[in-house]
Order: structure tokens, then C-alpha cells, then sequence
């Protein structure tokens, strides 16, 4: 068969794909530019190469970016802290909780406008027909399907009659499941999807054990990731370039972590910084503290009992700890809410 797709664009360590166009919900988290939205641990599949941390998977836990928030409302917030274009909705299987899905697609949609890109990881388990017209209609724009089971595939046929969302499938690959994602990606496109995406198969401490199990190990060469995992995408793409017309796409695991994670972060620690504070360009943000017990200086900002915030200056903070008393330290933290120091205590000290 001719699919006139002569080549796999790019490069392992980034992206690879056959075909002429990504999901558009991968454009943005390129740079970095989707909040991570986790909204609830509740999933009924069970796969063994799963990589949720188990203090989440199974529990009602609702984050953005890794922030706890109670609320559909707080969630909307966290969202705008970070200046996001868009969101990517996942878990578990955010269905498990459809009213919180729903409420929250709604409201991120009248906070930030109908060109804030949402989409949205499913099983397919819980995409009944009327759930998938409500998604349509409070304003998901992309669907994507992780069929744990054949029979979840027909999904994608269901969502394309019902909705006028973007539907894709999305798998992860590892060595002896390449006969599977072939499976997947022909099913994928006789039902009409859009795109598939392969994902490299991680290989992190909540899936370790089952991996190892199955005879899995770990890549040296590509930390966290099973060994043999980019082999057996790049069979299955080279299949899909002389066989199919769907745009295939693989996204490698240290480029979620190391590219798509760093810029998230490094984009909240500039839109987020406090005056005192100075974003690093790894994704952190560094501040001086005055700890004075005794005087209550008259430079700084209190940030704490007996805490003075000031710019990450060491003459400054010598100067105010010489003039004040007390220890002067630097400290450098990831933009979280808490702002949890990264550096140990004795690091810290100027
Ligand atoms: S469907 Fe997703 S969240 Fe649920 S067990 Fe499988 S990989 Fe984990």
C-alpha cells in the first residue's frame, strides 16, 4: 500500500511521527504549555504497566500539577497561576468521577474562553453515549481512548457519530506488544479516529515490580523507560508508515519529564515569582530569608514567624544578618504553593 508517507519525521530523544500532523493537545504540551490536571485516582482497569504513584491510583485525589485542591473552583485557579493555554484532563480514569469532569471542563472553558484547549485520557470503560455528548456539550475538545480492553476501541466510533470532538487513541508500546498497537492503530482507523499516539513504556518504582515480573528491565541508556520500548515503537511506526494513513505519533517518556515538565515549571516560576524571588532557568525559584529572632528588621518582607523574605543577594544578606542578627540563608524551591525547599538546610546558609 502507498500512503505517500515516505518518511518518520524527528528524533527519538523528542518526538516521532508518520504522517503529516500531531494532536493538538500535543502542540501545547510541547512547550509546556497544558496544565496537568489529575482529576480523580479512580480507575477500574488495573494494567500492569501502570505508572500512577499508588499513594494516587484508586483514591479520590483531584490535583493540578501535582497541587492537592478541593474544588472544581480551586482547580480553575491553580490553572490560572500558571498562565496555561489549555489542560489535559487525567488520572485514573476521569470518568470514574463524570460529574466532576464535567463541571470542571465547564468552568475551565468560561474562565479562559473557547480557545483554551482541553483534552481528556479515558479507558473508554465509562464513555457511554450520553457522557460523551455531555463532554461535547460543556466543551472537551479532544478525546483520547486507552482501551484496555478490544471491546473499549468501538468507543471511537461512538464519540465520532455523537461529538464534534477531536478523537484519537493513545497506547503505551513495549517489546511484545507490537502486534497490539498494530491491532490498535488499524482498529483506530477503520472507526475513524484522528490520531494515535504511542507512548515510550516507563519504568518507574509504582510499575517496577509487575515489569520485572514480565521480564521487563530498565533502559540504562534511556533512564525510567523499559529497555526495547523505542525498538518496538519504531517497528510499529515503520508499519504504520506502509500500511496506514493515520498519523502516528511517539512520544518519548524523558521528553515528558525533561522537556514538557521543566518548561511547565519554568513558566510558572516567572509568572508566579513573588518580588522577592528570582526563577531560576531550571524550573525552580530562589529566594534570601532573614531568620531574626531577637530584632524585626526593617527590610524584607515577613514570610513566616520571625522570617524576612528578601532578593537571593549574598552581600545583601550578610549585610542584614551582620546589622540584625540571625542567619541568613538562600533557599530554592520548585514553584509549588508550599514552596518546599529543594536544598537542604546547611546549603542553604550565606
Ligand atoms: S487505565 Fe490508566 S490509570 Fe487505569 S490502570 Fe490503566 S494505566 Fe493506570
Amino acid at each position: 500500500m502507498d500512503t505517500g508517507r515516505a518518511r518518520i519525521l524527528g528524533d527519538p530523544g523528542r518526538a516521532l511521527l508518520v504522517g503529516d500532523r500531531m494532536a493538538r493537545g500535543c502542540e501545547l504540551c510541547f512547550p509546556g504549555l497544558k496544565a496537568v490536571i489529575f482529576v480523580t485516582g479512580l480507575c477500574d482497569d488495573g494494567c500492569f504497566y501502570c505508572p500512577v504513584d499508588r499513594d494516587k491510583l484508586g483514591r479520590d485525589v483531584f490535583k493540578v500539577n501535582e497541587e492537592p485542591v478541593e474544588s472544581v473552583e480551586e482547580a480553575v485557579l491553580e490553572v490560572a497561576r500558571q498562565g496555561a493555554e489549555g489542560a489535559s484532563l487525567t488520572g485514573g480514569d476521569p470518568l470514574a468521577r463524570p460529574d466532576r469532569t464535567l463541571r470542571l471542563v465547564r468552568a475551565l472553558k468560561e474562565a479562559f474562553g473557547p480557545r483554551f484547549h482541553i483534552h481528556l485520557y479515558t479507558s473508554g470503560r465509562y464513555a457511554t453515549p450520553s457522557i460523551l455528548v455531555a463532554l461535547d456539550e460543556a466543551g472537551l475538545d479532544e478525546i483520547r481512548f486507552h482501551p484496555t480492553r478490544r471491546e473499549f476501541i468501538e468507543r471511537v466510533a461512538l464519540a465520532r457519530k455523537l461529538t464534534s470532538m477531536s478523537v484519537g487513541v493513545e497506547i503505551p508500546v513495549a517489546p511484545g506488544m507490537e502486534e497490539w498497537a498494530i491491532w490498535v492503530i488499524r482498529e483506530a482507523e477503520r472507526l475513524g479516529a484522528e490520531f494515535v499516539n504511542l507512548n515510550e513504556m516507563e519504568f518507574v518504582a509504582p510499575n517496577a515490580s509487575q515489569l520485572m515480573l514480565r521480564g521487563y528491565t530498565e533502559d540504562p541508556m534511556r533512564p525510567f523507560t523499559v529497555k526495547g520500548s523505542l525498538t518496538a515503537a519504531l517497528k510499529v511506526l515503520e508499519w504504520a508508515r506502509d500500511n496506514t494513513g493515520i498519523p502516528v505519533h511517539f512520544c518519548p517518556a524523558r521528553f515528558k519529564d525533561a522537556i514538557q515538565t521543566r518548561n511547565r515549571l519554568r513558566r510558572l516560576a516567572s509568572l508566579d515569582a513573588r518580588w522577592f524571588e528570582e526563577p531560576t532557568g531550571h524550573g525552580t525559584v530562589r529566594w534570601g530569608e532573614l531568620r531574626s529572632p531577637h530584632i524585626k528588621p526593617d527590610v524584607g518582607e515577613e514570610c513566616g514567624p520571625h522570617v524576612y523574605c528578601l532578593p537571593p543577594n549574598r552581600e545583601l544578606l550578610a549585610a542584614a544578618a551582620r546589622l540584625y542578627g540571625g542567619k541568613a540563608v538562600i533557599v530554592e524551591a520548585y514553584p509549588t504553593r508550599s514552596r518546599e525547599p529543594v536544598v537542604s538546610e546547611e546549603e542553604a546558609v550565606v
